[in-house]
């Protein structure tokens, strides 16, 4: 491959995860909930990734649940807060949310899911954001850090912050946000939610974070683990692989964001010049450092993808979870784009190590495409 810019879809493992994780296979690999020696030590290695995991995001450890992934955590959540709030209870969410988020919410808050609309650029309305939580009977407020098809940033600290003030709970999916963007601050949501796979850990891994560590919410039942909230033998060599990947991300992501950032604005810059017309969605809002979102002058998207993968370059159409189906791109909807533009959407994702080469190979690779269509 010549490029890889999907990394919204998922990461390769970083090297440090896969170090990790091969040696917790290898040597912790008891269940850790057994009661002799080896099993207490997996038990305690478990625990002590669960305090770094709090530490790197400021919260208590024991309101850590580690998950598979942020659809589980989503899809959980959803179900305790509607089985909480009664007949009554709203939610205010954003339209560019996740489908594991926006699903279970219109399915279990039915009809009472008020939607905060967004700006053409891609950010959010936020005036519209606290009349709506003044509307009565929100129980919930749930808007994403960073949108994975976009890239755009939401000021999760102010919302967190808005409805403190409020008494609403405020549920943050920072999928895309861990990894690429500085975690701190983000313990105080009271509800997170986070994906491994998304910041150079393993697949099927994640967890969330709740309010309280009291809080008696039951992701599965049927055993003792995660203090009885999730049962299942925990899957100690992928939350340790998890949580190095991110101390590993973490720890670089000073100099990453920079450079990275403008080496997607130089992209950016030389694919406009070379296809006239590209359009980049939300390219004046805050966005994260590697993605770029473009609607392109003509033709389908699919056929772009399939050309670039030709050439050797992996790209998305939108969110993976949404490709196959006939739905479009969350993000145009929201900003209300043109409908026969939504078929003509790429997204760019690069990774924390993609080089000037690579970007500028893309560029002159969907030049070369564009030509030939
Ligand atoms: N939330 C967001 C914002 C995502 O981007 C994704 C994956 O694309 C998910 C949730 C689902 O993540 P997972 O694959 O861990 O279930």
């Amino acid at each position: 491959m010549r490029g890889y810019f999907d990394h919204n879809a998922t990461t390769p493992l970083h090297p440090a995860a896969r170090a990790a994780w091969l040696e917790a296979t290898d040597r912790c690999w008891q269940n850790p909930s057994s009661l002799y020696r080896e099993a207490a030590a997996v038990k305690h290695r478990l625990e002590e990734a669960r305090e770094r995991l709090a530490d790197l995001l400021g919260c208590d450890p024991g309101r850590i649940i580690f998950t598979s992934g942020a659809t589980e955590s989503n899809n959980a959540l959803v179900r305790w807060l509607a089985q909480q709030s009664g007949p009554e209870g709203r939610v205010v969410s954003s339209s560019m949310e996740h489908p594991s988020l926006a699903e279970p919410l219109e399915q279990e808050f039915n009809g009472r899911v008020l939607k905060v609309p967004a700006h053409a650029d891609t950010t959010l309305n936020l005036e519209a954001a606290d009349r709506l939580i003044q509307q009565g009977n929100a129980v919930l407020m749930a808007v994403m850090a960073a949108n994975n098809e976009s890239g755009t940033l939401n000021p999760w600290r102010d919302l967190a912050a808005l409805c403190r003030a409020k008494q609403v709970a405020y549920h943050c999916d920072a999928s895309q946000w861990i990894g690429k963007m500085p975690l701190a601050g983000l313990g105080e949501c009271d509800y997170l939610t986070g994906s491994a796979h998304k910041f150079g850990g393993p697949k099927g891994t994640g967890f969330l974070v709740v309010r309280d560590e009291n809080e008696r919410l039951h992701l599965a039942r049927g055993g003792p683990q995660e203090e009885g909230r999730r049962a299942g033998t925990e899957n100690y060599p992928a939350i340790e692989a998890m949580v190095t990947a991110l101390e590993a991300v973490e720890e670089a992501l000073a100099t990453v964001v920079a450079q990275q950032a403008s080496l997607r604005d130089a992209f950016e810059a030389t694919l406009c010049s070379l296809i006239p017309g590209t359009q980049i969605v939300g390219r004046e809002a805050p966005r994260l450092w590697n993605t770029s979102l473009m609607v392109l002058p003509a033709h389908d998207h699919r056929k772009w993808l399939g050309r670039l993968s030709q050439a050797g370059f992996a790209v998305s159409t939108g969110s993976a979870c949404s490709a196959g189906d006939k739905g479009a791109s969350s993000v145009m909807q929201a900003i209300r784009a043109p409908v026969e533009e939504w078929r003509r959407v790429l997204r760019i994702s690069g990774g924390w190590k993609t080089t000037q080469e690579e970007w500028q190979a893309l560029a002159e690779a969907l030049g070369k495409v564009s030509a030939g269509l």
